[in-house]
């Protein structure tokens, strides 16, 4: 993501994301855009388009609520003392829960090849919960280290079969990391993946000075003496920024019909689109579904098919209960 160049609109005003033409009369009243990128007891770091790190506090219009998230593009008047006056706050294109980040744009879904052992079914969920999140998805096999290369290949081929991007890493080598991380350029980007498969580990090899990058709220400005940080985003050598504080490992779905479900899953969503059954077919139980002949066939990974039973019975039950 890059810095916004043009003023942004009031949060509640459904204008342009890029007034641009609003540019010059923010930069006369002396506004400077940036990015949040940490957040504590009403203060603000912000990143500053040129690197510099801001401390901030907001206009009082927008004291209410979560009004002013990290991740989000703000605009600053600069004060005297060094810091700063968050008066502006541009429209989000996307908002995390947890954690709560704004304009997150891709999510890396990160599985270990080993220790522990690959959870595709979990890997297929976190994915069509990115795409249902409107997120791009990258799929990251770490740990490459430990499997034979031969072993590290199958799994990224086997997701950019399905239609992901993908590639293997090892963070404790650096392995794929360089790669990683010009994907990342541009965005703001959030890991997600069961514990233990080096989620913190990437992190840090991808930001490798990022505890001295963006500062922590000093304690002498909190009020109280514990500081409690939230999430902070780590900005990267090639552009962007990635979430200290991986999410999104539980899912969203719920919310979803269960025939909308293929259009999560690019490959189940292309074979789909062939079926006879229209777009009434679950693809489970008809004889000739396309679907289930590109598995017989083998055009459509079992495991990825398994995971669209395994998520379409999930969203059956959740809507029979709705609706029992
Ligand atoms: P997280 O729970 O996903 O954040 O995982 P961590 O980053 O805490 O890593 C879990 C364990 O795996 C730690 O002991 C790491 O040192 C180790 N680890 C992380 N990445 C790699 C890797 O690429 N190769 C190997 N061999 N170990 C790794
Ligand atoms: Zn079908």
């Amino acid at each position: 993501m890059e810095l916004p160049d043009g003023a942004p609109p009031e949060v509640s005003l459904p204008l342009p994301e890029r007034g641009a033409e609003l540019a010059p009369q923010a930069a006369a009243e002396g506004l400077v855009a940036g990015v949040v990128v940490s957040r504590s007891a009403g203060f603000y770091w912000v990143q500053l388009a040129g690197g510099q790190l801001r401390l901030c506090q907001l206009r009082g219009r927008l004291r209410a609520g979560d009004s002013v998230l990290v991740g989000d593009r703000v605009w600053v008047r600069p004060t005297p003392d060094g810091r700063g006056v968050i008066e502006q706050v541009g429209r989000r294109t996307s908002q995390l829960r947890r954690p709560p980040v704004a304009n997150v744009s891709l999510a890396v879904a990160v599985m270990a090849l080993a220790q522990p052992e690959p959870d595709l079914e979990l890997l297929d969920r976190l994915l069509a919960a990115a795409q249902a999140a409107g997120l791009q998805a990258v799929v990251c096999w770490n740990k490459a280290d430990l499997v034979p290369a031969e072993q590290a290949r199958r799994l990224v081929e086997l997701y950019r079969q399905a239609g992901y991007e993908a590639l293997a890493t090892s963070a404790l080598t650096g392995f794929g990391v360089p790669e990683l991380r010009q994907r990342l350029a541009g965005h703001i980007s959030t890991l997600c993946g069961p514990s233990g498969v080096g989620k913190s580990a990437l992190v840090n090899a991808l930001c490798p000075d990022a505890g001295q990058a963006t500062g922590e709220v000093s304690p002498r400005l909190g009020r109280g003496r514990h500081t409690t940080r939230t999430v902070r985003l780590l900005p990267l050598a090639g552009g962007g920024w990635v979430a200290d504080t991986p999410g999104f490992s539980r899912l969203e779905l719920a919310e979803l019909a269960p025939r909308d479900l293929s259009r999560l899953m690019p490959d189940i969503a292309r074979q789909a689109r062939e079926c006879r059954f229209g777009a009434d077919c679950l693809h489970v139980a008809e004889p000739h579904c396309a679907v289930r002949e590109a598995v017989s066939r083998g055009s459509l990974a079992e495991s990825r098919y398994r995971s669209y039973r395994k998520l379409l019975r999930e969203l059956q039950e959740l809507e029979a209960s709705r609706y029992g």
